[in-house]
Order: structure tokens, then sequence, then C-alpha cells
């Protein structure tokens, strides 16, 4: 089966991205998406090449593509290198990230989580107004950090979350705050959340809980959960505790979405301590490459992708070491792609 060519921008990335990568791109092959890649560098490699770990190369592609597939990057240790990945995020504006949670290994505490946390990422405590501040003989005797929430930015982000339900044959979206102590930035967040919600009543469900209640809930029942949507400093934690349930940040995917471009990785680094030896699991580059066959309306290619990574890892047994198998990358590539 084929489908028209599209361009994107491909970053292999460090470590093990070059590694995992090229078994995403075997798998796509197979399933007869093509696309025809603009081949970037970023993080360590394009200090490397370039000079520096985010190329204007890298980014111009991505500015003409809009669209990007892109593997783990090391963040350079001192050097006064910022995070590649906050980079794109401002320059892009990449509002939405993107986690869907779905158990594939079975054998964990749960079988049956299938949810998706959306991440507002530009705003709340990220924005970097971090300080300390010198009382007396102490540099730092007190630190402050600001929150900055806009009614634009919660606004979006929630239409983000109930569109993203309603495309997505979703029933329920909770919104996720702490309205009752932060009551200006959290509330305006909720209150915001509330009225996106009308807009959708009789079509998605919606309920808001508080945060604390939330990171327990989803320990003891995280089958309630559906649609997930919520603050930046949330929604990190929130996230990885959520792929803590089904077997760890090796099978986690994550979109990052915005109106200039989109990006999708996976969730995991760039795993220096087995880069190189193929033994890297692509699982979590596959689903991010499954999301984004989904984000430019090949659904029914982006399923299979996922279908034929359960079948491979539960039915086939097929599985790199880390969840508990013998196979290589290359041949958990291959068995996947016997599978589309
Ligand atoms: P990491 O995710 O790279 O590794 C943590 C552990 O998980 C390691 O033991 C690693 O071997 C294992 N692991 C990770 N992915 C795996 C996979 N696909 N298959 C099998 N095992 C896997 O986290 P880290 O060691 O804290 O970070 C290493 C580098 O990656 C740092 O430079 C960090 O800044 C960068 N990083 C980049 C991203 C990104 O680009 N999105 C995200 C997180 C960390």
């Amino acid at each position: 089966m084929t489908s028209p060519v599209r361009e994107a921008t491909l970053i292999a990335g460090d470590g093990i991205g070059p590694e995992i990568t090229e078994a995403t791109l075997h798998v796509l092959d197979a399933l007869g998406v093509r696309f025809d890649w603009d081949e970037e560098y970023g993080g360590m490699s394009a200090v490397e090449k370039a000079g520096t770990p985010l190329p204007n190369a890298t980014l111009d592609s991505i500015r003409r593509t809009k669209l990007a597939l892109k593997g783990p990057l090391t963040t350079p240790v001192g050097g006064g290198y910022r995070s590649v990945n906050v980079a794109l995020r401002q320059e892009f504006d990449l509002y939405a990230n993107v986690r869907p949670t779905k158990t594939i290994v079975l054998g964990g505490r749960y079988s049956d989580i299938d949810l998706v946390i959306i991440r507002e990422n530009t705003e709340g405590l990220y924005v970097g107004l971090d300080h300390t501040f010198r009382v007396g003989d102490d540099p730092k005797a007190v630190a402050q950090a600001t929150s900055v929430m806009t009614r634009d930015g919660s606004r979006r982000i929630c239409r983000y979350a109930f569109e993203y339900a309603k495309t997505h044959g979703r029933k329920k979206v909770t919104i996720v705050h702490k309205a009752n102590i932060l009551k200006a930035t959290s509330g305006l967040f909720l209150e915001t959340g509330r009225l996106v919600a009308k807009e959708y009543e009789g079509v998605i469900a919606w309920e808001d809980k508080i945060v604390d209640n939330t990171a327990m809930q989803l320990v003891i029942n995280p089958q309630q959960f559906d649609v997930i949507v919520t603050t930046n400093l949330f929604g990190d934690i929130l996230s990885d505790e959520a792929a803590g349930l089904v077997g760890g940040l090796g099978l986690a995917p994550g979109a990052n979405i915005g109106v200039k471009a989109a990006i999708f990785e996976a969730v995991h680094g760039s795993a220096p301590d087995i880069a190189g030896q193929g033994i890297a699991n692509p699982t979590a580059q596959m689903l991010a490459a499954a999301m984004m066959l989904d984000h430019v309306g090949e659904r029914e290619a982006g399923d299979r992708l996922r279908r034929a990574i359960e079948t491979t890892i539960v039915q086939d047994n097929v599985r790199t070491r880390d969840i508990g198998g013998r196979a290589s990358t290359t041949d958990f590539a291959r068995a996947v792609a016997a599978r589309t």
C-alpha cells in the first residue's frame, strides 16, 4: 500500500539515536509510507559537525517541512549550551506535549492502561523567571520562581485536549490543577478549561481533579483516566509517573505540537551506557513515528504500526533486553516489519 510522499526533517540524534532511528525507518518502509527525509543534525553530533548543538540548517529545515522525527539528543555538559529541546519548543511554539501511555507488556501491576497526558509546554513555572536573592552575607538566602499563565495559553491547550479526544475517539477529559491553593495561576487554567469543556458538552465528558489526588489515583486506579490536560510542571511529573505504570520510558513516545511545527520523539534520552551495542529498544521511537503518521492523516498506517509492535512483543515474544528479551535492535525491527 502506498501513500503520498511528504517532506519531513529527520534528526537521528546522539547515543542510541541513530540505531533506533534506522530501525524506525525500516518499519516505515515496510508499512509503505514514504517520507522525503531531510536529514539534519542536533545535539552532540551537531556540535562535532557544526560547532553548535542546534545548527541554523536544522531550524531552517523544520521551518520548511513543519514536521520532524527526532532521536534523543545529548545535552552537552558545560560550554554554556542550553537544552536543544527547550530551544526547539520556544522556536516553534510547541505548546502541546502529548504523551500516550498504554499497556503493551503484560505482567506489570496493570494490564489495561490506555490514557493520554496532554501537557502545556510553554507557560507556568518553565518561563525561566527563577532567581535567588542576597540577604546580608548570604547570596542565596531567598529563592523565587514566578509562574506565568495566560488565558490564551490555557485556552489553546484545553481546546487541543478536547479536539484530540474528539478526533481520537476518546470519551473523557480530566482537567488537572491546583486551583485550591494557586488561585490565580491554576485558577485561571481551571476557569478557562471549564469554559472550553462547555463547548464540547454532549460530545466529550469532562471532570476536574486536583493534582495531588490525580497522582494518587493514577497509582491506585489508572483505568479511570482517558485524556488528562494539565499545566507544564504537573504534566511533566504525571507523564513520567504514567510511563512508569506501563514498563518505563523505553516504551513511551511523545509529540510536541505547535502552530509552526510538530516534532515527534521517544521520551527517553540518548542512553550513552548502551550506545553502539545494537541492543537499544526502538519501540518508543517507532510509536513516535506512529503518532507522526496520525498527525499527517495516515491514521490507518499509524494503527497498523502500533498493532505490529504489540503483536511482535506480546504474541511473537520478540523483545529487546530492557523488557526481558534477547533480540537486538535490528532483530526487533525486522520482526515488526514482518508484522506490518
Ligand atoms: P536515558 O533515558 O538516556 O537513559 C536512562 C536509562 O534507560 C539508561 O540506563 C538507558 O540505557 C536506558 N534506556 C533509555 N532508553 C532506552 C532504550 N530505548 N532501550 C533500552 N534502554 C534504554 O537518560 P539519561 O541517561 O539521564 O540521559 C542521557 C542523555 O540524554 C543526557 O545527555 C540527557 O540530557 C539526554 N536526554 C535527551 C532527551 C531528548 O532528547 N528528548 C530526553 C532525556 C534525556
